[in-house]
C-alpha cells in the first residue's frame, strides 16, 4: 500500500513548494468529524478543512444531493444553460441574510472570488475607487484581495505591487491595548490624511478575524461602522467567509451585533465541503452591474449548489445553530481546566463566540509574548496522537476550533484529551 513518506517524497518533487500543509500525513477517507490517513491511522478532526466542514466530512444529505445532482448534469455554465438549483440557493441566501430588504445573491467558487466580486459591486454601485480593510484582516490570496489582507508573511511577502485606493484601518486589539473609540479615530484620520470620504466605496472586515486569531470585532465598532458608512454614502461589506453558517450560533457572524451589512461575502461551510461561494446584498447595489459584468465558467457549479442546498437544510433540521453555543460552551470550560491543570500562565486567552473560539499561547502571563514555537510544537505532537489541529492569529501562537457542529461530546471530549497530552508534552 502507499505510506505517508513515499506520498510525501513524491509531493515534495512534483507540487509548488508554496503551496504548505499542516500535516504531512495524506487523507484516504473521512466521515463527520474523523478522518484516516493512508496508512489507516485515525484522526479526530478540528480544522474542518480549514473552517468548510460545520456539517462535517460526507454529511449523508449532502453527499446524497451531489449525487443526485451528478446524475443529471455536472456543469453547463450558468451563463449558458441557467439551472434551478443555482436560483434557488440564491433565494435561500437571500431569505437567510439579515436586512429587512430586498436581496439577490452572485455565485462564484472560492472565497477570494467572492472578496475580489463585492468590491466590484461595492465599486459600480458607488461610482467610487476607495475601500478600507483592516489590520489583521484575511480576505484571500489574489492581487485585490492580498491587498485587503492585512498580514504580510506568508501570504503578501514578495507579491507586490497590489492595486491602489486600499486603505488600513487598526482594530480593536487586546494586546495592543487599543479601544473601539481609538480605532474609529484611526479610521477618521484616513479620511483626514489619505482619502476622502466621498471618494469610499466600502469597508470591508470580518465579524470575526479568521486567520487573524479568532478575535470577534465588539459590536460597538460594527455600530461605529454602519454609522460611517451611512452618514458617507459608504456600503459596509460583511466577510462570513469562515464566521458563517452556524460556526458561532447563528447564520451569519455579524447578526451578533444587530448591524445589516450591505454586502454579504460566503463560502467554505456553505456547502459541506464543495466548492462554492458568493456575494449576497442589497438588491439595488447587487444590481448596479450591468449583465455580463459578474460570473465565471464554473461559478454556481450544479452539484456545489445542490450540496449547498442540502448543507443548509442540515444546519437547519439537525439545529446546528444551538449546537454552536453548546460545543462552544464545552470548549471553553475544558480549555479553563485544562490551562489551569497543565499549562498555568501559558494559555494566554480564550475567546470567540460559539464554536468559533481559539486558545492563545504566551511564554508567561506576566509579558504575555506570543508563543508561537510552542504552538507548533501542540499541534505537531496533537498529530502523531491522532488529533489534527490548526493555527492562527498574527502572530501563529493562537489554535482555533473549527470542529464539525456534527461531532458528539464523546469525540470533542477525546479530541481534547489529545490535546492536553500534546500540550503537556510541549511544555515538559
Ligand atoms: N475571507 C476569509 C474571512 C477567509 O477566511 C478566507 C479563507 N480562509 C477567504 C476570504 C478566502 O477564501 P478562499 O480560500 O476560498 O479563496
Amino acid at each position: 500500500g502507499q505510506t505517508n513518506a513515499g506520498l510525501l517524497a513524491r509531493r515534495e518533487a512534483a507540487v509548488a513548494r508554496g503551496v504548505a500543509s499542516a500535516t504531512q500525513v495524506f487523507a484516504a477517507h473521512a466521515e463527520n468529524a474523523e478522518l484516516w490517513d493512508v496508512e489507516g491511522r485515525r484522526y479526530i478532526d478540528f480544522a474542518g478543512g480549514i473552517a468548510v466542514l460545520n456539517t462535517g466530512h460526507r454529511h449523508p444529505k449532502v453527499m446524497q444531493a451531489a449525487a443526485e445532482q451528478s446524475d443529471h448534469f455536472t456543469h453547463t455554465s450558468f451563463q449558458v444553460v441557467p439551472y434551478e438549483s443555482y436560483v434557488a440557493l440564491a433565494e435561500k441566501l437571500n431569505a437567510l441574510a439579515p436586512g429587512d430588504f430586498p436581496k439577490k445573491t452572485l455565485l462564484v467558487t472560492t472565497g477570494a472570488e467572492a472578496v475580489e466580486n463585492a468590491v466590484k459591486i461595492a465599486r459600480a454601485a458607488t461610482g467610487r475607487p476607495g475601500v478600507i480593510a483592516f489590520t489583521g484582516g484575511y480576505h484571500g490570496r489574489t492581487m485585490l484581495t492580498l491587498g485587503l489582507t492585512g498580514k504580510v508573511a506568508p501570504y503578501k511577502k514578495d507579491f507586490g505591487p497590489f492595486p491602489g485606493d486600499i486603505f488600513r484601518a487598526p482594530l480593536p486589539d487586546a494586546r495592543a491595548g487599543t479601544t473601539v473609540a481609538n480605532c474609529i479615530e484611526a479610521l477618521k484620520t484616513i479620511f483626514l490624511t489619505d482619502v476622502e470620504p466621498s471618494r469610499v466605496a466600502a469597508i470591508i472586515l470580518e465579524p470575526v478575524l479568521g486567520e487573524g486569531g479568532y478575535i470577534p470585532v465588539p459590536a460597538e465598532m460594527w455600530r461605529a461602522l454602519r454609522e460611517i458608512c451611512d452618514q458617507h454614502g459608504i456600503l459596509l461589506i460583511a466577510d462570513e467567509i469562515q464566521s458563517g453558517f452556524a460556526r458561532t450560533g447563528t447564520w451569519f457572524a455579524v447578526e451578533h451585533s444587530g448591524v445589516v451589512p450591505d454586502l454579504i461575502t460566503v463560502a467554505k461551510s456553505m456547502a459541506g465541503g464543495f466548492p462554492i461561494a458568493g456575494v449576497i446584498g442589497r438588491a439595488s447595489v447587487m444590481d448596479a452591474v450591468a449583465p455580463g459584468g459578474l460570473g465565471g465558467t464554473y461559478g454556481g457549479n450544479p452539484v456545489a449548489c445542490a450540496a449547498a442546498l442540502a448543507a443548509i437544510e442540515a444546519i437547519e433540521s439537525e439545529g446546528l445553530l444551538a449546537r454552536s453555543a453548546a460545543v462552544g460552551e464545552l470548549f471553553r470550560q475544558r480549555f479553563a481546566e485544562i490551562g489551569a491543570r497543565t499549562a498555568p500562565w501559558r494559555m494566554w486567552d480564550i475567546r470567540g463566540i460559539g464554536a468559533m473560539l481559539a486558545v492563545e499561547f504566551v511564554t508567561d502571563f506576566t509579558s504575555a509574548a506570543p508563543d508561537a514555537a510552542l504552538t507548533k510544537a501542540i499541534v505537531e505532537n496533537a498529530r502523531k496522537l491522532g488529533l489534527i489541529l490548526l493555527s492562527c492569529g498574527m502572530h501563529s501562537n493562537a489554535i482555533r476550533i473549527m470542529v464539525p457542529l456534527t461531532a458528539s461530546d464523546a469525540l470533542i471530549e477525546e479530541g481534547l484529551a489529545i490535546f492536553e497530552t500534546a500540550l503537556a508534552q510541549a511544555i515538559a
